[in-house]
């Protein structure tokens, strides 16, 4: 796959629509507006609006936010992230608040070279999420040049992400975009051995080609969250009221046996009676007691998992390894945390995405000993697993 990127067009004078992730954390002001509450994501695309400006171009920025189930939503709309892009570019970002019609036509048409606008959420209209050929039609036509630098939502076929691209000539890669593919290709195509995989989080569904796929070149593959417990009861372990998914039983019974050994589940647990911080937790090993359900991988568990971790060259890491938002099970996401911090500083290569492990990377404190971290999650794991991501496939190819 060869794409064409921004060092490959001529910005100067040229409406550039850039599709950016902007899916920020909001908080709510004590006047009650909303503000940015993480930033992550808005610095991320800072390198390819900038490169625009400077290239002379006007950058025409649109991203989705949240699910407002294609009608406008104001909790979901984007207008404060105008304000921060502005104080982040120390540049006056404008803000339209319709992606369609003529207002937004106008307001494009009357852009100066080397200006910002950022309309509105794409997701209050319902094309977007459809792909709807008239909604990616217009915003094809605010356009001369299409950039994708929404790494995080590539592995989504909407109007925003790939329809648009059909319609406008040049479509091209941004530099986030270009940098997550590099990085990614080199650790599917190449990685240093051994590799070991961490993968938790809430749904084996979520996750079942990568785990496929990863049992292949990975020595080993660690499980955790609440995805180890559909494959612990699939494999005849009690797991008491832990989250499962029983339409998924046989999957991952499959799953585990195609692995031959590489894939290694719990062997204790945190536990309780419900997920909530005040519950009376324990530890139990193997089985776990009718109505206790499994919120944090135990002690032994982490020891294991740690001693994998130190062993890789390569690492890569997507999931929680239990209700980490909670104080008394977040012990196994952070242990993993600095196991994989501690094994980068010792020289392995590590990748880490999703947003809760991006966010228990922050809270662990080792966000900035970590090789790579991703601003994809579903997109990193559809990318490792060889998939193709609509967002990159529909964008011009290189001669
Ligand atoms: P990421 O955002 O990093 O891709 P996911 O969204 O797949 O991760 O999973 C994160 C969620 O999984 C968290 O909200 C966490 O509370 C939940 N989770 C992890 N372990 C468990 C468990 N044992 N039971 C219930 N929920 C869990
Ligand atoms: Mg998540």
């Amino acid at each position: 796959m060869n794409k064409l990127t921004l060092d490959d067009v001529d910005l100067q004078g040229q409406r550039v629509l850039v599709r950016v992730d902007f899916n920020v954390p909001l908080d709510k002001q004590e006047n009650g507006s909303p503000t940015v509450a993480d930033d992550t994501r808005i610095r991320a695309a800072l390198p390819t609006i900038r490169h625009i400006l400077d290239g002379g171009g006007k950058a025409i920025l649109i991203s989705h936010l949240g699910r407002p189930g294609g009608q406008p939503n104001p909790d979901l709309s984007l207008a404060c992230v105008a304000d921060h892009l502005g104080t982040l570019l120390k540049e006056r970002v404008r803000f339209s608040s319709n992606t369609v019609g003529d207002t937004v036509r106008e307001v494009v048409d009357g852009m100066s070279e080397g200006s910002v606008i950022l309309l509105e959420n794409t997701r209050f209209e319902s094309g977007e999420k459809s792909n709807d050929e008239a909604f990616a039609r217009s915003l094809a036509d605010l356009a001369d040049i299409y950039v994708n630098d929404a790494f995080g939502t590539a592995h989504r076929a909407h109007a925003s992400t790939a329809g648009v691209a059909e319609f406008v000539d040049p479509a091209v890669m941004g530099r986030l975009l270009t940098k997550e593919i590099d990085i990614l290709t080199k650790v599917r195509d190449e990685p240093e051995h051994p590799m070991v995989a961490v993968l938790g989080g809430a749904k084996v569904s979520d996750k079942i080609g990568t785990v496929r796929t990863l049992s292949k070149v990975a020595e080993k593959i660690l499980i955790g969250g609440a995805m180890s417990y559909t494959f612990l009861q699939a494999l005849g372990h009690e797991i008491g009221s832990s989250r499962v998914e029983e339409d998924r039983m046989e999957t991952a019974s499959s799953l585990y046996e195609e692995a031959d050994g590489a894939l290694a589940l719990p062997s204790d647990h945190v536990v309780a009676e419900e997920i909530d911080a005040g519950a009376a937790s324990t530890v139990v090993e193997g089985d776990i007691p009718e109505a206790q359900m499994g919120l944090d991988i135990g002690p032994a568990t982490v020891d294991t998992y740690r001693s994998a971790i130190l062993e890789a060259e390569t690492v890569i890491w997507n999931g929680p390894m239990g209700v980490f938002e909670l104080e008394p099970f977040a012990t196994g996401t952070m242990s993993v945390a600095e196991a994989i911090a501690d094994a980068t500083d010792a020289g392995a290569y590590s990748v880490v995405g999703g947003g809760d492990s991006v966010s228990a990377l922050a809270r662990a404190g080792v966000t900035d000993r970590i090789s790579h971290v991703s601003t994809g999650g579903g997109a990193m794991l559809t990318f490792l697993e060889g998939a193709p991501l609509p967002g990159v496939e529909a964008l011009t190819d290189a001669e």
